[in-house]
């Protein structure tokens, strides 16, 4: 059974001592870490006090961006051996915004996964297209270009490591209502993928999260889809109620029986 992963993206928000209270506000109120593992993506300069007032919680100090490079003359960049030197197991790679704001392309992000793989960070990689559909045969394909191309170079041995996040453009940061309907159809059409492009029994096993205006009125609904293994959260994630509330979805008994309902649909 792929374990729930609900992760926070506080973006550029928070100071030092802001991140370090809202931890120490959780961290004796989140879930059983054997049954769902609970992140928060922050700044850089947060991630080590952070990291040091998480105690036996389990919560996962993550970066939200690093580096291709390990170490050298790459001024303001994330060091990837640095954040494994802290202790921080996972790394977000590719967000819309890096790749809006910052011009990140499939190549430079395809790079970053590698270098995480390698070092032994685990790379969360956002993805943000639309599918599109082609018809091959008569049949319909859906194609996921740019997680494909961010893919390429990684062995059948490197992908059972890796999460991937799916956030649509249209429903990241607009506060729109999340629609579940399509995140689930977003993400079952990336575990398809995965299958085509590498094994069932792999696809099977990825950690596929929804990103996307999730908060605590729809998480449940969304949780309760059976190829979403977890959220990815902006704005929602900042209120320690709001976000102590969304870590806790699992405590409703309805999603946690659909959960346990195998994905028929591959
Ligand atoms: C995000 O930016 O990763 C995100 C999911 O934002 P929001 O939840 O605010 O839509």
């Amino acid at each position: 059974m792929r374990k729930p992963f609900i992760v926070a993206n506080w973006k550029m928000h928070k100071t030092v001592d802001e991140s370090v209270k809202f931890v120490k506000a959780i961290r004796d109120q989140l879930p059983d870490p054997e049954e769902v593992e609970v992140g928060i993506a922050a700044q850089a300069f947060s991630l080590y006090p952070m990291a040091a007032a998480v105690g036996k919680s389990g919560l996962q100090i993550i970066a939200q961006n690093a580096a291709a490079e390990y170490s050298g003359p790459y001024t303001g960049e994330i060091s990837l051996r640095g954040l494994h030197d802290l202790g921080s197991r996972y790394a977000m790679l590719g967000h819309i915004e890096r790749r809006r704001l910052f011009g990140e392309n499939n190549a430079a992000v395809s790079q970053k996964v590698k270098a995480a793989l390698q070092i032994g960070v685990t790379p969360i990689i956002c993805t943000d297209e639309t599918m599109v559909q082609k018809e091959v045969n008569g049949e319909i394909h859906y194609v996921f270009q740019q997680l494909m191309s961010v893919l390429h170079g990684v062995s059948l041995d490197q992908i059972r490591r890796v999460v991937i996040s799916y956030e649509p453009s249209w429903a990241v940061g607009v506060g729109q209502h999340a629609n579940a309907t399509l995140a689930e159809e977003g993400c079952r059409m990336i575990r398809r993928t995965i299958a085509d492009n590498y094994t069932y029994e792999i696809a099977d096993k990825i950690r596929i999260l929804y990103g996307g205006s999730v908060n605590p009125d729809n998480i449940k609904e969304i949780m309760a889809k059976p190829d979403i293994d977890g959220a990815l959260i902006g704005r929602a994630s900042l209120d320690v109620d709001n976000f102590l509330k969304m870590v806790n979805y699992a405590k409703n008994e309805e999603a946690q029986l659909a959960k346990q309902a195998p994905s028929k649909k591959k």
